[in-house]
């Protein structure tokens, strides 16, 4: 193993970035402290007990990767047999309260008669005509899936969470993120019955015990993290820099980069375009629900303000009480209470309300400029061994398992 001339490193922020990267380094034998500004940790994955119901203050979290570095690291780390190994069962859920399964565009068969067969005359004429380059996301979906399942799912699905015209998201940025079935796959898929393999959580590890907190806490266990301190300045003193009077050679900052400017204020440094990264919040409501064996509701209808139901009481036992049923709804906005039982009371389901937060930075926007900006950023930080890593320092759409790996490259360069 290779020794880095930089050995005290502060890491800004215990989420899965923070966590992950510090136990790296840690392991390369150098001097790690992590700040948190929350009493524990998790970021984004952190989960709380109401009323005995776990709750996952942000979504639903389960774990899996396509990278086997990734899960060798993890596997390293974690004992199988504290997980629950689930095949996932997602359905998307129609205006008229129909489900069909997920992906929608492999069970074409499960459509009313009329959709299915405009449907495939769409599909028919995209393997008559092929693949048009094309640069935004709406572009991709009308020719990769044909207008009728654009119009019906993912034009109103995905306008939910970006709330923006899909015209207006670059592709780039959903590179690798996407499936891209060719029409005869698509129609194979359907001949065949074929189930859903080629997304990452297609089947999904959960932790037995707490959620995703326990991947977070065994994470933070046997690492130095200090709790409810946010660091709100950072300054350089002799080629090191300084937080809260203790000196360091290197800094790795996964907190939101927006923030970043005003922590550090340093001459000739100017990093004030992050100020026009964009984001969106999201209202994780808990509820309890009907018995029901899916895992994920997705629901594009414009009569439901909510996007997806995650049915996180079916993936541990130890979820909620027994007998008992919750999931997590998701809203892209902030409600209040009233907004969210108004809702709830239009579901064709029986819902009820335990609780619910709104989290400010959930899903980062990224336009046709952000790239530059932080490539620009990490540019100007690099020589001065500042480094960003994580969902809002990089301002990348990362699950944890993108997140690790980006951690275990940046470890690398130590
Ligand atoms: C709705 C939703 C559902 C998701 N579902 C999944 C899923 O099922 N599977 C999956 O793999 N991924 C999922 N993800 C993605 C996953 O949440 C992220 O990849 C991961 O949690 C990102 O971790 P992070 O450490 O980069 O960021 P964060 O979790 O945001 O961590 C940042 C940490 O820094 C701390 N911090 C910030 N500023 C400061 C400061 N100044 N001082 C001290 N501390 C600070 C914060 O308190 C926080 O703990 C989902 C994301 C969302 C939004």
């Amino acid at each position: 193993m290779r020794k880095s001339v930089l050995k005290k490193v502060a890491v800004i922020g215990a989420g899965v970035s923070g966590l992950s990267i510090a136990r790296m380094l840690a392991d390369k034998e150098m001097e790690v402290v992590v700040f948190e500004k929350e009493t524990s940790p998790g970021g984004l994955i952190r989960c709380e007990r109401v009323d005995g119901v776990l709750y996952h203050c942000v979504g639903g979290h389960v774990f899996n990767s396509r990278e086997r570095l990734v899960l060798d690291w993890f596997w390293r780390i974690f004992d199988k047999n504290s997980f629950n190994q689930c095949i996932r069962n997602a359905v998307v859920m129609l205006e008229d309260g129909s489900k069909i399964n997920y992906p929608i565009e492999n069970h074409l068969y499960q459509l009313p008669e009329s959709i299915r067969s405009a449907v495939i005359d769409d599909l028919i004429q995209i393997a008559s005509n092929g693949y048009p380059s094309v640069e935004n996301f709406a572009d991709f979906l009308r020719h990769r899936f044909g207008e009728t399942l654009y119009k019906l799912y993912f034009c109103p699905y995905n306008q939910k969470i970006w709330r923006r015209s899909l015209t207006d998201v670059p592709l780039s940025w959903l590179e690798g993120k996407l499936p891209m079935p060719t029409a005869k796959e698509i129609l194979m898929a359907n001949i065949m019955k074929e189930r859903e393999q080629k997304m990452v959580h297609s089947s999904f590890y959960y932790p037995k015990q707490n959620g995703s907190q326990y991947i977070a806490d065994r994470l933070a266990s046997s690492l130095n993290v200090i709790y409810n301190t946010r660091v709100e300045r950072i300054t350089r003193e002799n080629d090191k820099w300084c937080i809260n009077d203790e000196l360091f050679d290197a800094v790795i900052f996964c907190g939101n980069i927006k923030e970043l400017p005003e922590m550090l204020k340093l001459d000739n440094l100017d990093i004030s375009d992050v100020k026009l990264l964009q984001a969106h919040g999201t209202t994780s409501v808990l509820c309890e629900v009907p018995p029901s064996d899916y895992s994920w509701v997705y629901m594009p209808s414009s009569q439901y303000e909510s996007h997806r139901i995650i049915c996180t009481g079916n993936f541990s036992e130890s979820n909620a009480p027994s007998g008992m049923s919750t999931a997590t709804l998701e809203f892209t906005n902030p409600l209040s209470k009233e907004e969210i039982l108004a809702q709830l009371d239009k579901l064709p389901v029986s819902v009820r309300y335990i609780s619910h937060r709104y989290t400010h930075y959930t899903y980062p926007v990224q336009t046709n400029e952000t790239s530059k900006i932080i490539s620009a950023v990490k540019d100007k930080m690099k020589p001065l061994n500042m480094y960003l890593l994580g969902r809002f320092a990089e301002w990348e759409y990362y699950n944890m398992d993108a997140a690790i790996s980006a951690a275990m490259k940046l470890a690398s360069n130590f």
